[in-house]
């Protein structure tokens, strides 16, 4: 999971892109932030978010075009992927953050950055309010609004208590909470935390029940990033830590809760069971079925899903770490927009009989809202958030509306309906199953009209699927900055399919998402990757697959990133190694 994009970032940053990139000619007039707005010919856009998807979408941006402002309570690029990696000392927290100014210092053109956070979206007035997080001490006003005629929402998302109590108060975390922008400082409590339970664990007077409590680590939550924590924290409290603390060696403990039945469950299952066997070996508690109903200052209290049986277990330390949620200026602005019912009547089930060589399809009529999607916003297949003119939804806090489909195919029938009373022929119902599969990308595959609602179900599960990982974020910010940098052009010359609605092409062809695999560091040199084209691997081999690419990668790049140098540091685990 982690490595591969670590790989896939490397890529990006050794290009020269992130770091380097100096096309665009300064424009050295600076001006206030509602001054000079209004006297700007350029088009304003405005980004919210210096993450993964704000910052690919700079890193390309042709800067000259427009008049760009980004606002993030951040101001820095998190390099996410090395954050575990963070919390057990392998990697400096100051090797895995950009400076935003630097990045667009490097970019040697004219972009605005305000420390802020955006606390408000209004759309019919093409604004955003923001207040920096910097009011305490701040001299002046710490509030502001922005206007925009392209607003780029990269806002991320962030931790999911599910409401459980006590997850707030008594957990770490490695994604930011709610209020609280600083990942990087939590990894650094996590590895502090760890310590103090060494420390206090060793005092004089305690019970061995007392030590070991003191010394048992809890990982919420058995993705990815658990995983990757729970391996990490074993090999660091195995490899360095039991040696500094050799008296209470014996009595450490690391625990995994999973509310599913494995661990890695989005992995391919081989994968899962190799973690579960490895971690067995580890002595690493893997509790699967279980939900966690409470979390205390001194216990964590779950209950088993199979008998219903609550129970209660002390900790050291718990680290949550359950998915993501959604952050509350996107919650609201979903509210103000998701209102509206969508006009359109959508067919659901549609039911197609074919008699005499015409196709009639059966309309069920359905009413919807845009944005019912209540994690994320629903974007189409272009970015645009669905229901408002020039706004983008990008990375974790978008998500890619299935419904499109649907919707298409109702526009078609629609259409139909009017000009031919409700009927197309074979030929035509072809024709439109052709545009329909041209637009997903999936035109070399024939479907006859019995396959058709099976050939919509296949093509609607490929774009549930997309992940909230740093690779899909990078992907959409590149490929926005893309439609961006050809915006005029697109206009008269548009390069996407042909549209359903009204006649002509879309301006841009649709977002289509690379997944490049991932791989899961397990520790103790063992890796386990799953890759295109369903190659999975797993052990020390892939560990050296994994050090082979990054050592070619080296190779390439001279050492001129230094997130480059950090990847290695962390595949190789040399603990303690301080960067420039
Ligand atoms: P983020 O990168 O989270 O960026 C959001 C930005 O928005 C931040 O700058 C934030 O400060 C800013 N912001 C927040 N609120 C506001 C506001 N109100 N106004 C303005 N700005 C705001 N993915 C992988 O592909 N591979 C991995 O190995 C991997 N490992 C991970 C390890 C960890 C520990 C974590 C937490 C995540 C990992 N991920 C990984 C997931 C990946 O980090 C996310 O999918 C990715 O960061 C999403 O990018 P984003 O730009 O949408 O959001």
């Amino acid at each position: 999971y982690s490595s591969y994009s670590k790989l896939l970032v490397v890529c990006t940053l050794s290009s020269g892109g992130l770091l380097a990139y100096s096309e665009s000619q300064p424009d050295v007039s600076t001006h206030s932030v509602e001054g000079d707005q209004s006297e700007s010919k350029k088009k304003k856009v405005v980004v919210l978010g210096t993450g993964w998807a704000g910052t690919s979408f700079l890193k390309d941006l042709d800067v000259s075009s427009y008049d760009v402002q980004v606002v993030s309570p951040r101001n820095y690029f998190a390099f996410t992927p090395l954050l575990p990696s963070v919390t057990c000392g392998t990697v400096e927290a100051r090797s895995i953050a950009e400076p935003i100014r630097k990045i667009i210092k490097k970019r040697n053109a004219e972009i605005q950055f305000w420390e802020a956070e955006c606390t408000k979206i209004d759309p019919s007035k093409k604004m955003v309010s923001c207040k920096s997080n910097l009011y305490k001490n701040l001299v002046g006003n710490s509030e502001f609004s922005l206007e925009y005629d392209y607003l780029v929402i990269s806002v991320g998302a962030q931790v999911n208590t599910f409401g459980t109590p006590g997850v707030m108060e008594n957990c770490h975390f490695l994604k930011v909470l709610k209020f609280r922008m600083q990942e990087l400082e939590d990894a650094l409590k996590i590895r502090r935390t760890v310590s103090d339970c060494f420390e206090k664990a060793v005092l004089p007077g305690l019970s061995e029940e007392e030590r070991k409590t003191n010394l048992h680590f809890v990982v919420v939550g058995g993705g990815p990033t658990g995983v990757e924590f729970a391996a990490e924290l074993h090999d660091y409290i195995q490899e360095d830590l039991v040696k500094l603390y050799p008296l209470v060696k014996d009595l450490v403990k690391i625990t995994i809760i999973q509310s599913g039945d494995h661990i890695l469950n989005s992995f391919d299952q081989r994968i899962s069971s190799f973690a579960e066997t490895k971690f067995q070996r580890d002595g690493i508690e893997v509790l699967t079925g279980c939900r966690v109903i409470s979390v205390s200052d001194k216990e964590i209290s779950l209950k088993i899903k199979s008998t219903g049986e609550v129970c209660s277990i002390p900790h050291g330390l718990v680290l949550w770490s359950t998915g993501v949620g959604t952050r509350p200026v996107i919650r609201d602005f979903m509210e103000q927009i998701g209102t509206g019912l969508y006009h359109k009547l959508f067919m659901l089930p549609i039911e197609i009989v074919e008699w005499k060589s015409n196709v009639y399809p059966i309309i069920y009529a359905q009413a919807f809202v845009f944005q019912t999607d209540r994690r994320a916003l629903a974007t189409n297949e272009w970015l645009q958030v669905k229901g408002c003119e020039n706004v983008y939804a990008l990375g974790d806090c978008a998500t890619i509306d299935q419904r499109k489909i649907m919707e298409d195919v109702a526009t078609i029938f629609e259409v139909a309906d009017k000009d031919k009373s409700g009927t197309l022929t074979v030929q035509e119902f072809q024709d439109v199953l052709d545009d329909i599969l041209m637009l997903r990308g999936m035109k070399e595959q024939k479907w006859d009209i019995e396959g058709f609602k099976s050939a919509l179900c296949h093509a609607d599960s490929q774009m549930k699927s997309l992940p909230a990982t740093a690779q899909v974020a990078a992907q959409q910010g590149s490929y926005l900055s893309r439609c961006f940098n050809h915006m005029e052009q697109s206009a008269y010359n548009p390069e996407g399919p042909q549209r359903f609605r009204g006649s002509g092409r879309h301006r841009f062809l649709p977002f289509r998402y690379k997944h490049f695999g991932q791989f899961a560091p397990l520790g103790g040199e063992q890796t386990a990757a799953e890759l295109p084209g369903d190659w999975v691997s797993m052990g020390h081999s892939t560990q050296w697959l994994w050090y082979s690419v990054y050592a070619r990668l080296i190779g390439l790049l001279l050492l001129e990133s230094r997130f480059a140098l950090i990847v290695v540091v962390n595949g190789l685990h040399i603990n303690e190694f301080v960067l420039p």
